[in-house]
């Protein structure tokens, strides 16, 4: 870890244990008051645990220009960032994102999308729907390692996190009260219910709650959809396309609109922010990674809404690129902050049940 990204971060958390004017704000507090003194694992924790909701600064006496200089979003914020590269497996890719995280996406993408499209040339002589295209063998042959690959990257950079802040014991409870909090997004309320200040200054909105929420259900929906494709195919022998009343078109259809929905709300509300109060390094890969999220659920979206036309000869490889692109980058791209955030939040649970 940068330990001058951690010795500032350590400076201004004992300046708000002395302080703790903002105790009821998010998790945060809590688990910085339990401390008298801050090891770098606990800077790590206090950082995944933060969710960059400003709400802090906003009511802060000790900003620019006291000479505290507070601004802990943003001291969390380059913590965090730093966290995930230091963890991040195999490391020689951390850090890669965030660098040139636009064109390394879309490059990716659309190298993905032109082998995609060559291969067209290849496609079966039979087969319905997609696998008219590309057949069964072939998808599952390329997108069940790039599936599995980011899980054992993830899991390999979360062990090692575990490790650095101490997790110790967990039980299923915790992870339970870890997805509760996820779920309903508590730490984006502001601790009084009225939302947090990511992009109105001070003036509380919903509004990143909100499309938070709609890009996790939807991305939930989609895996959920993705999951009972497989196990009507492998299980019950059905195989796609599946009508629109089967449960991969019944989670996949509203999955896919979640997504798009959200992701374009993220975005919007990324491009109001202050970046100042965030990462600033980090904004470039963090909204590649909004948009690369967008492109995979609304070109999933037309591809469906396209099924029986030839559109669906160009449509296809763009979206199975985009999807390719994704999953090889989950583990150095804004998407490992969900799993960081869910090990931060058992291990806050953790600690709260030993109260
Ligand atoms: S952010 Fe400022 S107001 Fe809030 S606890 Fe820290 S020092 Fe106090
Ligand atoms: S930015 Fe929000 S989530 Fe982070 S410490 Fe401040 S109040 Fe808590």
């Amino acid at each position: 870890m940068q330990a001058d990204l951690i010795q500032e971060a350590r400076r201004q958390a004992e300046i708000c244990n002395a302080c703790r004017y903002c105790e009821g704000y998010c998790s945060v507090f809590p688990a910085l008051h339990r401390e008298r003194a801050f090891s770098d694992g606990d800077i790590t924790q206090l950082a995944n645990l933060c969710h960059n909701c400003r709400g802090c600064y906003y009511a802060c006496q000790y900003t620019e220009p006291h000479e505290f200089a507070l601004n802990l979003p943003k001291a969390l914020a380059e913590v965090r960032q730093d966290s995930w590269k230091v963890f991040a497996w195999p490391r020689r890719f951390a850090g890669l994102f965030d660098r040139s995280g636009v064109a390394i996406a879309f490059g990716l993408a659309l190298g993905f999308a032109i082998v995609f499209a060559l291969m067209l040339a290849l496609r079966p002589e039979s087969g319905q729907g997609f696998y008219a295209y590309m057949s069964h063998g072939v998808m599952v042959a390329i997108f069940a390692p790039a599936f599995l690959f980011p899980l054992l990257a993830l899991t390999i950079a979360l062990r090692s996190y575990w490790r650095a802040i101490g997790g110790g014991d967990w039980s299923f409870s915790d992870v339970w009260q870890a997805c509760k909090s996820a779920g309903r997004m508590t730490n984006l309320d502001g601790g009084h219910g009225d939302g947090c200040n990511f992009e109105d200054e001070d003036r509380f909105s919903q509004a990143r709650r909100h499309f938070h929420q709609a890009t996790l259900y939807g991305f939930l929906l989609c895996l959920g959809s993705t999951s009972s494709g497989t196990v009507l195919h492998y299980g019950l022998g059905l195989e796609a396309p599946y009508g629109l009343i089967s449960l991969p078109k019944l989670l996949g259809v509203p999955g896919g609109i979640l997504l798009c929905i959200g992701t374009a709300g993220l975005a919007w509300l990324k491009l109001k922010a202050d970046r100042n109060l965030g990462a600033p390094d980090a904004w470039g890969g963090e909204m590649a990674f909004v948009l690369l999220l967008f492109a995979v659920s609304a070109t999933g979206l037309l591809v469906y809404a396209a099924t029986g036309t030839a559109i669906v000869a160009a449509l296809l490889p763009i979206h199975l690129g985009a999807v390719l692109a994704f999953f090889l980058l989950t583990p150095y791209s804004k998407m490992a902050h969900g799993f960081f955030r869910m090990a931060a939040l058992t291990k806050e649970a953790v600690l709260q049940r030993a109260q």
